[in-house]
């Protein structure tokens, strides 16, 4: 072939054609030492912070460093304040007020911090078989099987009569003892092994093993009443006290590097922390600002973003009323020039169930934070649809900032699918998006994220803040 005819052709092929950009292959030794270096702070937030109410209070004292004071309603608001508003321990709203006019509008990055686990039934001790457990309810999307014979520990809170409230802890210390959800050994496995993932696992199976060792002289539950003694002892805490607790299993392994080349990260609860934890380090590094920019940490988005603390609820809307307000704008004008990032994290492609993607269209390991302009199900069902001039101008800021980031579906279109908080705050006139890292194994116990995209959230978030 003419060789200068292949040289056009190429060149042409390189001004007109688009392809995903690997981190690794376009970065310099010290951009690839900086995305290390990010994970390692990323990584004490994760082992610090495994249910909402340990992350909001993390995110607090993060926030507070950074000199974010609590605000409450009708407060007077200042140019260049930094609030934050604490709903219910469960939920974060951080905000800096700009220099531009509160009319041009409010960027907003939106997270999650609640995760799949499983939750503590309303009368849960019980003995049987020379046993003490816990009864519970899985919480969000979890594949039961995967949740069996790990160590588990136990966090939350019990709520008394008296208006105090315990703080529990349990497993995450190298000495402390941790609990435990019973299988099936395979000699006896093979009426189980013959039904399918979905069933063999029954919801009523996933039972914490808490004991084993009677209370001396007892007669009756003995082993049940050494648990209650030992909680008492504790915690001070009687059984009546679990009608009003929010107790919750979560895997009690901490984050590791993964791989030879320490390129990912393994932990529980990358979905969402991996956005959440980029979002508030963007807002602390984007003081400067002349936007209003407010990060959100929600909670229940996992079971649908329903309840006080969840993005169905009306605070974000009183939350913008109330700074307006105070700022002399107009309510729906700043509603309608906000733009968000609703920041949730992505299904990434693996190789080992590659027939579930589809090749063209799904996030890439290594290639960036993902941006979803739809998510849902089927014929885009229950999704807001992002319009084709905001992520036009997403795009904008991302090439201003030389943000490596990447466009990704979650996956075949027939087969399922999901949601994020984006429907719930587009649906108040705010231009929003989905931007978040992609996810190995999500919802597993112990998801698997990329060091190099996590990296590229913090700086798409920071870019969408500055910019
Ligand atoms: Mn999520
Ligand atoms: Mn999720």
């Amino acid at each position: 072939m003419d060789e200068q005819k292949k040289a056009q052709a190429e060149e042409l092929a390189g001004q007109l054609s688009y392809k995903k950009t690997n981190f690794f292959e376009a970065s310099d030794e010290a951009a690839i030492q900086a995305a290390y270096d990010y994970a390692t702070g990323y990584m004490d937030y994760l082992n610090r912070a495994k249910t909402e109410r340990e992350a909001t209070r993390l995110s607090v004292r993060m926030a507070e460093a950074h000199g974010y004071t609590p605000y409450t309603f009708g407060m007077k608001l200042e140019v260049g304040g930094k609030y934050y508003y604490n709903n219910r321990g469960r939920n974060l709203y951080l905000f800096r007020i700009g220099s531009e006019p509160i009319d041009s509008g409010i960027r907003i990055a939106a997270a999650h911090i609640d995760n799949p686990r499983l939750d503590v039934k309303q009368s849960p001790l019980y003995e049987d078989g020379g046993f003490a457990f816990f009864k519970t309810r899985y919480y969000g999307g979890i594949r039961k099987y995967q949740w069996v014979t790990i160590p588990l520990a136990l966090h939350g809170v019990v709520a008394k009569k008296d208006g105090s409230v315990v703080d529990v802890v349990i497993g995450e210390e190298d000495a402390d003892p941790v609990i435990y959800i019973n299988d099936l050994l395979p000699h006896l496995g093979q009426e189980q092994s013959q039904k399918p993932l979905a069933t063999a696992i029954p919801a009523e199976n996933l039972n914490l093993l808490l004991g084993s060792r009677p209370y001396p002289g007892a007669e009756k539950d003995a082993i049940k009443l050494n648990i209650l003694s030992i909680l008492h002892e504790k915690y001070g805490i009687i059984e009546e006290d679990f009608l009003s607790a929010d107790l919750s299993a979560v895997p009690a392994e901490k984050a590791r590097d993964v791989g030879l080349d320490r390129s990912l990260i393994g932990s529980y609860g990358h979905d969402d922390r991996v956005c959440a934890y980029p979002c508030l380090t963007a807002l602390f590094d984007t003081d400067a600002s002349a936007h209003t920019t407010m990060v959100i940490l929600a909670d229940k988005e996992e079971i649908g973003s329903d309840g006080n603390t969840g993005m169905q609820c009306d605070l974000m809307t009183d939350l913008i009323a109330e700074i307006t307000a105070s700022l002399g704008g107009n309510f729906a004008t700043v509603k309608a020039n906000s733009k968000c990032l609703s920041a949730d994290v992505t299904a990434c492609f693996d190789p080992n169930f590659a027939d579930v993607y589809e090749r063209r269209n799904v996030s890439m390991i290594n290639c960036g934070v993902a941006m979803s302009k739809y998510t849902g199900h089927g014929g885009k069902s229950s999704t807001n649809d992002a319009p084709a001039e905001y992520i036009a101008w997403v795009r904008k800021i991302m090439a201003e900032a030389g943000v490596i980031w990447q466009a990704g579906d979650m996956g075949r279109t027939d087969l399922g699918g999901g949601g994020t908080v984006a429907k719930y705050i587009a649906k108040h006139n705010i231009e929003t998006v989905d931007l978040g890292v992609p996810v190995i194994s999500m919802h597993a116990p112990y998801e698997i994220v990329s060091k190099a995209d996590v990296y590229t959230a913090h700086e798409a978030f920071s870019a969408f803040f500055r910019l």
